[in-house]
């Protein structure tokens, strides 16, 4: 039986090609191409179009390499945060946004996206064999513990996060994330989040308000807070030398979550942070700096 197919009446956008031109802040509806590097976030805005109809943005979803991405109002249309992976190939791939589902389902928006390499260095780390060769039973805990930590963040729930992302804590700021790691002399797993050195027993905040949808102590990541932050947006703290909050209970931006600690496989007390993005592993730092484009402040300095 052949497919049922339906023709979209939309002019054909055709992806430039890779641009170095930074489109920076403006809306990006159309044939922009933006870049984006891996692990990067970027806001894409849709103004609604003279005389059209405004659109729900529940009637909408984004979608861009096999991910599904939520929209949100804006003022003057609907946005999507959209995540690249660290390790979504570098090219060039349609964003595209959707209205309605399965068949009845039609393209309403696409942009290009380029992805370029994040360029991420090496981190060649010693650490006793037994934090890195693992018996079988250790072995099981941790492919235990790794499904648990991402069933806890597999729902999409309505948007909790509302202006700027703080950073979690007032330690310094290590540029680990997106790290090929060399652990003695074995390549490992990158790394997928940022590390901030602070002392142990500083406070950790929320970096914008939420749902916690985990506590645990997990072999790796020590005492462990996975935070909801609502449209498939989730943040993580690990390594905390203890824990304030429980799960279920609603956090406000800036809430202290709990300390940082060095729990689970770390070499000194730090924090950390990892944000996961509607199944993308992206950069924490560039959070804030896509929310700029929204109208919304960044970090504040
Ligand atoms: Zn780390």
């Amino acid at each position: 039986m052949t497919p049922i197919r339906f023709w979209i009446a939309l002019p054909l956008l055709i992806a430039a090609g890779p641009t170095t031109a930074a489109h920076g802040q403006e809306a990006a509806s159309g044939a922009d191409v933006r870049t984006v590097r891996q692990g990067e976030v970027i806001a894409l805005t849709f103004p609604a179009r003279d005389g059209a109809q405004p659109v729900s943005p529940d009637a909408l979803v984004g979608r861009f390499q096999g991910r599904e991405v939520p929209a949100f109002s804006d003022p003057g249309g609907v946005a999507v945060l959209l995540g690249v992976d660290m390790e979504d190939a570098p090219g060039t791939s349609n964003f595209v946004l959707e209205r309605g589902a399965g068949e009845e389902s039609r393209v309403v928006e696409r942009v290009p996206i380029t992805v370029t390499p994040g360029d991420f260095g090496v981190q060649t780390l010693s650490l006793p064999d037994k934090q890195v060769d693992l018996d079988s039973e250790t072995l099981r805990r941790v492919e235990t513990e790794q499904r648990t930590m991402l069933t806890a963040m597999q729902r999409v729930t309505p948007r909790a996060w509302d202006g700027a992302f703080i950073l979690p804590s007032d330690g310094s700021i290590q540029n680990t994330f997106g790290l090929r790691r060399v652990i003695n002399g074995q390549p490992r797993r990158p790394h997928t989040g940022e590390d901030i050195s602070a002392p142990a027993g500083a406070p950790v905040s929320a970096i914008n308000h939420g749902t916690v949808r985990l506590v645990a102590d997990h072999f790796f990541s020590g005492k462990s807070v996975v935070i909801d932050h609502g449209l498939g947006l989730y943040s993580m703290y690990f390594h905390l030398s203890n824990v304030t909050v429980h799960v279920g209970e609603r956090v406000a931006k800036s809430q202290v979550i709990g300390a940082v600690g060095a729990t689970g496989r770390a070499s000194g007390p730090h924090l950390h942070w990892g944000v996961r993005l509607n199944g993308a592993r992206v950069n924490p730092l560039s959070l804030p700096t896509a929310t700029v484009s929204l109208g919304m402040r960044g970090i504040p300095q």
